[in-house]
């Protein structure tokens, strides 16, 4: 995997949450403010436009542009929590050409250890942790055992699947969502379905030959 990787992954993530756009506001809208969808986009739109201006650079150097991108661009507590994710991934990635399975482990850690750093919010907290955590755990154990990255990725993305639905019947701990303490039970959250969006960007760029 190298640079054309990470400039697909986003394009695949920009254009993806656009197509779910409306679907995350109003997943939003039932237990937040109904900006997600266009915090998401407006975030990711802004990510292809800093890349398509930035000749050349490393994954992890483009993985770190994203990252600072989304921090600026976007409001939300999903700019910030996204943002410092990809920063503190690209900065694991540094400035080499290339980047193997073992690597993108590392990196996805990292990325969850941001969110949780910056957000404090643990599984079961009904927060994209609950889609980002069992993603990770899989992706690890997968390329642990030798997988091939495809499957192992896929396997995370099915994590994150599974971790998404289980959000419907939690209550909020954490976020705008935890004002509605019992009301936030019985809908899934916005965050953690756009996080799966994410994984599956990743999922279409490998099998497009990364
Ligand atoms: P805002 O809540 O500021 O309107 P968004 O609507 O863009 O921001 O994002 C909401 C999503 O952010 C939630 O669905 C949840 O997944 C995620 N989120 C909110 N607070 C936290 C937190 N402390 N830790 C992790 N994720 C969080
Ligand atoms: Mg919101």
């Amino acid at each position: 995997m190298d640079e054309a990787t990470i400039r697909t992954w986003m394009t695949e993530t920009a254009s993806s949450i656009r197509a779910e756009r409306d679907h995350l506001v109003q997943l939003d809208a039932a237990i937040g403010d109904g900006d997600h969808g266009i915090n998401m986009t407006r975030g990711f739109e802004a990510v292809v436009l800093a890349f398509s201006t930035e000749d050349g650079g490393s994954p992890g150097q483009l993985m770190t542009l994203a990252g600072k991108t989304l921090i600026s661009a976007v409001g939300g507590a999903s700019g910030p929590l996204w943002g410092s994710a990809l920063r503190r991934a690209g900065r694991t990635l540094g400035d080499k050409p290339t980047f193997e399975a073992e690597q993108l482990v590392v990196a996805m850690e990292a990325a969850l250890a941001a969110v949780q750093d910056l957000g404090q919010a643990k599984p079961g907290d009904k927060t994209m942790v609950d889609a980002l955590a069992p993603a990770v755990g899989a992706l690890r154990e997968g390329v642990a055992a030798g997988q091939p990255l495809q499957s192992a990725v896929q396997a995370a993305r099915s994590a994150a699947e599974e971790g998404m639905r289980a959000t419907v019947p939690m209550q909020a701990r954490k976020g705008r969502a935890s004002y509605l303490g019992e009301r936030s039970i019985g809908h899934q959250d916005p965050g953690a379905t756009s996080a799966v969006l994410i994984l599956k960007a990743l999922e279409r760029t490998l099998a497009a030959g990364g």
